[in-house]
């Protein structure tokens, strides 16, 4: 076909993608990451990129990308852009892209995280009223490249899939061509707003919440203990979550449905169900593999997709330490935890549990966010809270995320 893709990013998503698409559109992948395009193309050379994809029936997929560059002009001919890139770089793709995209370009993202159409808007200008933003709730593979810029594995694929579009009008056209380019797998199920997924991101609870749970000043006495190693063992992350976690997990998630639900009054017609509590999002993705759902710790501790996964750490056995600067809080507290506590604050809505997170998360990652209760620390425009882009009042917010268009 004619359609024009381009792929963002260099990691294990965007090679997956690339192979995916390769071979049957137009495909350009593109990285602004240092000079990994450049390494990218020559460790391709003129070879084919090999996709393997496990548990299917063609589980090879040999292709060739269109080229590989660093070159933001090759959006003037995209017909779709997939960011398949960590939240942190969305920002730079968008900005690039933006004095040479057309009309009615669908650019998805894969995942969004929260906030991302807020930050499209923005970084779009006047064009953000031409162009389709399509945020995903997550990835839709378990991947990894096996040779780096040539192999690369999906070791599974999502059933389903979240996806909202911002603006609504733009629904039809933008899921129809995204499930064309996917395929069968995972078939993409419509959310009503950007504002859900933003508000549903399960990972800006789950993985600063259980970090602050078990390494915060509450739990653990990190300068007391700076100089004194962990066991043998590093802990258990879901299995390892106690009573004490899961009030901070259970005080986190009733904040975000408070701002659910105040948004909802204030705009007519908005439906935030996606966005629903950390508990449900369980029982709702993990349906059968836990066997205590009675609480949201029992489903924590029981479910058999998590079996064995522990906290990150650095060091060797005998030697462990936390790893403070991992993405569950690097990349969860700045595109995912800030937006939730800035749509608060936007909202006059107090937040002491996601407030307390966040005082002890930036600390760990080395941002300034909030300073004296308030957000307005100097790294703001580094996360995703509204008032990195300049939005204080809900009707700037309702604007810039394109509500009032709704029903
Ligand atoms: P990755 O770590 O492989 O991505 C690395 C890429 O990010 C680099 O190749 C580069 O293009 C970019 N990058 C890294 N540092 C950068 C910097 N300082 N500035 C600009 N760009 C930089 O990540 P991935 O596995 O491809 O995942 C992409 C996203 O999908 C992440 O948000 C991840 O959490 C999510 N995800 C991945 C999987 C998976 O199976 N790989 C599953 C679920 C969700």
């Amino acid at each position: 076909t004619d359609t024009c893709v381009l792929v963002c990013g260099g990691g294990n998503a965007a090679q997956v993608v690339t192979g995916l698409l390769s071979v049957r559109y137009k495909t350009i992948a593109v990285s602004f990451f240092a000079d990994e395009a450049e390494k990218w193309k020559t460790a391709l050379g003129n070879d084919s990129f090999e996709l393997t994809v496990e548990g299917a029936a063609v589980n090879k997929i040999v292709s060739k990308p269109a080229g590989i560059t660093n070159d933001p002009s090759v959006a003037k001919d995209a017909d779709v852009i997939i960011l398949a890139v960590p939240s942190f770089a969305h920002g730079e793709y968008f900005e690039k892209f933006a004095p040479y995209m057309k009309l009615g370009t669908i650019v998805g993202v894969m995942p969004a995280r929260s906030g991302g159409d807020i930050l499209f808007s923005s970084k779009m200008g006047d064009k953000a009223k031409d162009m389709v933003f399509v945020g995903f709730e997550t990835l839709p593979w378990a991947c990894r490249f096996s040779e780096w810029g040539r192999k690369a594995t999906i070791l599974g694929t999502k059933n389903t899939i979240l996806a909202a579009v911002t603006p609504p009008t733009a629904k039809a056209k933008a899921l129809g061509t995204l499930q064309g380019l996917l395929g069968v797998y995972p078939f993409i199920v419509e959310s009503p707003t950007n504002l859900g997924i933003s508000l549903r991101n399960p990972g800006m609870i789950v993985h600063p919440g259980v970090m602050y749970g078990r390494w915060g000043p509450e739990s653990w006495d990190g300068k007391a203990k700076a100089e004194k190693p962990l066991d043998a063992e590093k802990p258990l992350f879901y299995q390892g979550v106690d009573d004490f976690t899961e009030t901070v997990l259970l005080g986190m998630t009733d904040e975000v449905q408070a701002v659910c639900r105040k948004m909802e009054r204030m705009v007519p017609g908005l439906c935030l169900k996606d966005a629903c509590t950390l508990k449900q999002w369980y029982l709702d993705c993990y349906d059968g593999q836990m066997t205590d759902t009675s609480t949201l710790k029992g489903c924590m501790n029981t479910n058999k997709a998590y079996d064995g996964l522990t906290h990150p750490c650095k060091g060797e056995a005998g030697n462990y330490m936390p790893d403070l600067n991992y993405r569950y809080l690097a990349e969860d507290v700045p595109t995912g935890l800030c937006f939730a506590k800035g749509m608060a604050e936007i909202l006059s809505l107090s937040t002491p549990t996601i407030d307390k997170v966040i005082i002890w998360a930036q600390g760990c990652i080395g941002l300034e966010i909030m300073v004296d209760g308030k957000m307005t620390g100097k790294d703001l425009a580094k996360t995703r809270a509204p008032q990195g882009v300049g939005i204080t009042t809900p009707a700037e917010f309702i604007k810039l995320a394109k509500l009032e268009t709704k029903g």
